[in-house]
């Protein structure tokens, strides 16, 4: 394969560029009104506001819309409210012979309490401005659209689908399964997540997995007939420690346990206890052993000396609900070639593209497990995300929706090494 690195922009490249640098006034006055929409926590009024304004944008460039309900979350999970799963948008506008079929994927929820008073993007004199999402992801979504808009200004035929879910902060437990379906119907996938802070893409993700274990044991008066008691907490406790070891860093697998409760009453042996972990694996095999060792410790809480299965009202009584459904992103072949493409492009504009590997997870982990080559952190430059001072770089917005309208242009016109 040979390096697309230091190949340089073309007239219409330098248009799209130009034109992008030329509407940067207009694209911070777009940012101010995403991030002052608050889509954070669940918050259907926010999430319905951004999804409508981006979907009227993606329409205007020829695109239709579908609308997917979401799918029940497991009412296990810490956090697990009733609130009503939130939809997702697939906007797509299919062209025939247009060059691969690139699917964007973003978030429209963040992190943040929509009654806050952390809710308006506020600029600074350094370049700096601050605001709810601002990073994660309002400004990824904003690069991506004007990226589009670019594009069709320039009249280059692209095949792509933008799908926004509004899900991702807590696990994408409702888009999943409409993010398997747009992954298989396209070639490649680009995802907006924030740049890493020194602008690094990141090729390569742990995958990731909540889990969470219940005891229930039987109460007793600790000082009439302790004996009689079976302690859910200190049964908890021994579980715990057995989980934990499974814990290997160094061969990719990393285990957390926390927040935990059990008890109610410091004078009563507590009858229920529970806690809530995450683990984290490197690769398929790290991810199957862990998940094998944890249905290994649950069976082992429900089986007799003799290795005959315990009735069912057996007290202590173990449960471990789990659902790894972030799997590994590795760093294939087609994924380098994807990321070679956009260091070609951010060179040819003047930045070094350094390439990153993470523990941290996207939904390009979902997207990708099914087959879809993705790069996943082409949104804009900034940091301190999920904080109250998450920060962008204000002029990376123009610059990166320069590389995102570059990238997919070369795509679409067959100009990267990408084998689709
Ligand atoms: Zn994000």
């Amino acid at each position: 394969m040979t390096q697309t690195t230091g190949f340089p922009l073309d007239e219409i490249e330098r248009r799209l560029r130009d034109g992008l640098q030329a509407r940067q006034s207009q694209l911070v006055r777009e940012l101010e009104e995403m991030v002052a929409i608050p889509s954070g926590q669940g918050h259907a009024p926010g999430l319905d506001a951004m999804r409508e304004l981006l979907v009227s944008r993606l329409e205007a460039l020829g695109a239709t819309t579908e609308v997917h309900a979401g799918d029940a979350r497991p009412t296990w999970l810490l956090g697990a409210s009733d609130a009503a799963p939130t939809p997702t948008a697939v906007c797509s506008r299919p062209m025939e012979d247009a060059g691969p079929r690139i699917l964007v994927a973003g978030h429209l929820d963040t992190v943040h309490d929509p009654e806050d008073d952390f809710i308006t993007l506020t600029h600074e004199a350094d370049g700096i401005s601050r605001g709810p999402g601002a990073a994660d992801m309002k400004g990824g979504l904003l690069v991506a659209i004007a990226a589009m808009e670019a594009l069709d200004a320039e009249g280059i035929e692209c095949h792509w689908t933008f799908l926004l879910n509004s899900d991702e902060e807590t696990g994408t437990f409702c888009s999943e399964r409409h993010l398997e379906d747009a992954a298989r119907q396209h070639d490649v996938g680009l995802v907006i997540e924030p740049a890493l802070p020194d602008g690094s893409l990141v090729v390569e993700r742990m995958g990731s997995g909540q889990f969470m274990i219940e005891v229930d044991g039987l109460s007793a008066h600790v000082g009439r007939e302790f004996e009689r008691g079976i302690s859910a907490v200190k049964v908890l406790a021994e579980v715990m420690t057995e989980v934990l070891e499974l814990a290997d860093p160094a061969n990719g697998k990393i285990v957390n346990i926390g927040p935990l409760k059990g008890g109610g009453a410091t004078n009563a042996v507590p009858e229920h206890a529970a806690c809530w972990g995450n683990v984290r694996f490197a690769d398929p095999e790290a991810q199957a052993s862990l998940a094998a060792a944890i249905e290994a410790i649950e069976t082992k809480w429900s089986i007799d000396e003799h290795g005959a299965p315990l009735p069912a009202d057996h007290l202590p009584r173990v449960t471990i609900n789990r659902t790894f459904n972030r799997p590994a992103k590795p760093q294939t072949e087609a994924v380098t070639a994807v990321a070679m493409a956009a260091r070609g492009v951010s060179e040819a504009l003047g930045h070094e593209l350094p390439f990153a590997k993470t523990g941290g997870v996207c939904d390009a982990n979902v997207l990708q497990n099914v087959g879809l080559p993705c790069i996943d952190t082409l949104g804009i430059r900034g940091g301190n995300l999920h904080r109250r001072d998450e920060y962008v770089e204000i002029d990376s917005i123009w610059e990166r929706a320069a590389l995102f309208a570059i990238l997919m242009k070369r795509i679409a016109l067959g100009e990267t090494d990408l084998d689709l």
